[in-house]
């Protein structure tokens, strides 16, 4: 049991769909041998199958207190490291070709469906959704080890594989029904989102809320008073866990995108937005109906010249106050030296 929590919120209304945090978290913590294939973030269009493809139908989690089976997902299913045709291109190709990566079964790497929408035109939509390992409270993968060689932080509830104990069963892979750890086939080890841990025991946020352009990641701890985190789950209740049914109480939140509104046969905006409600229902629960009721109220305030706390939390003029206490400039802290490799047992 941990005495605190950090936790993440992604405002899923600023996400522009640029992977800066996806290549940020890859540059930083991925380069080892066996990791090309892994981007502990990822960042797909919804509606979209996601990564790994179709990770929402690949059961794990709980269900009425018990675990529930679980597929574990293939390199395919998650995208291989893209490699491209430099060859062709660069070297005594058709100079008329271009650059096209090649990522495996479906196509570019692990950006299935990107920018692929739903709904007929002019009514078509998309939004993105980022993820990464939420660092759950009840975490499936590290209940499923026999070898008990995940764990969670006592201090702060980062949930991290010890590569030392771990012998690559593959046990939590099936287990996670968010489908966010990888394996390592070259050392035979699991891995996954280390929450940066090595920036936040420093007071540095992590590499892939900082550099975010959008300014979309909040991060600091559940129960802290004077920051992000607590405001928007607790206090204005407008952040809500992705797919809260699978039962392990993940601590990555999300405030629900608002959309335009529908348009009728002759052009006219209707009363229905764009986005189906029932769609957002179906990744944040029920309560999607009242956080979106409140994100138009408070907006609707602003543009009548009042003012809104939550809005200028949700703007984030300050940026640094989106990171509670880890504000520190990743300069100023000890180089963070890269994931360690695993140590014989
Ligand atoms: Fe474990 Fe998956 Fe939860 Fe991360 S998201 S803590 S890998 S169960
Ligand atoms: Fe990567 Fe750190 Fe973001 Fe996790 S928190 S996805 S390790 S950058
Ligand atoms: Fe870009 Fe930020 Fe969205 Fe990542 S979360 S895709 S960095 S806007």
């Amino acid at each position: 049991m941990s005495t605190r929590q950090v936790a993440m919120v992604m405002d899923l209304n600023k996400c522009l769909g640029c992977q800066t945090c996806t290549v940020a978290c890859k540059t930083l913590w991925t380069r080892r041998e066996g990791m090309g294939h892994m981007l502990w973030n990822t960042v797909n269009t919804q509606p979209g199958t996601g990564t790994p493809h179709g990770w929402e139908t690949m059961g794990g989690g709980f269900a009425d207190g018990e675990a529930r089976p679980g597929h574990r997902p293939a390199l395919d299913e998650y995208g291989r490291d893209w490699a491209f045709n430099h060859q062709d291109v660069f070297f005594g190709g058709d100079s008329k070709e271009r650059l096209v990566p090649n990522g495996g079964a479906y196509g570019k790497g692990a950006n299935h469906d990107e920018d692929t929408g739903a709904g007929e035109y002019p009514n078509s939509y998309y939004f993105y959704l980022p993820r990464i390992c939420n660092h759950c409270t009840h975490p499936a993968c590290l209940e499923a080890c026999p070898r008990q060689a995940i764990g969670k932080r006592e201090e702060d509830g980062i949930v991290l594989v010890d590569e030392g104990r771990c012998k690559g069963y593959r046990f939590c892979q099936e287990a996670c029904p968010y489908k966010k750890i990888y394996f390592n086939e070259e050392e035979g080890v699991a891995q996954k989102c280390i929450f940066c841990f090595p920036r936040i025991d420093q007071g540095v946020t992590t590499a892939c809320s900082r550099q975010c352009p959008g300014r979309v990641r909040f991060v600091g701890y559940l129960d802290d008073p004077a920051g992000p985190i607590h405001k928007l789950v607790n206090v204005h209740q407008v952040a809500l866990p992705l797919h809260a049914e699978y039962g392990t109480q993940p601590n990555v939140y999300y405030v629900p995108p608002l959309s335009p509104p529908k348009l009728d046969p002759d052009g006219n905006p209707t009363d229905e937005p764009r986005i189906p409600t029932e769609y957002l229902v179906s990744l944040f629960g029920a309560r999607v109906h009242e956080v979106l009721a409140k994100l138009e109220a408070e907006r609707a305030r602003v543009r009548d010249g009042g003012e809104s706390e939550l809005m200028d939390l949700l703007i984030s003029r300050k940026w640094l106050d989106m990171f509670g206490p880890f504000t520190r400039h990743p300069r100023e802290a000890q180089p963070v030296h890269f994931h360690p490799k695993r140590q014989p047992t």
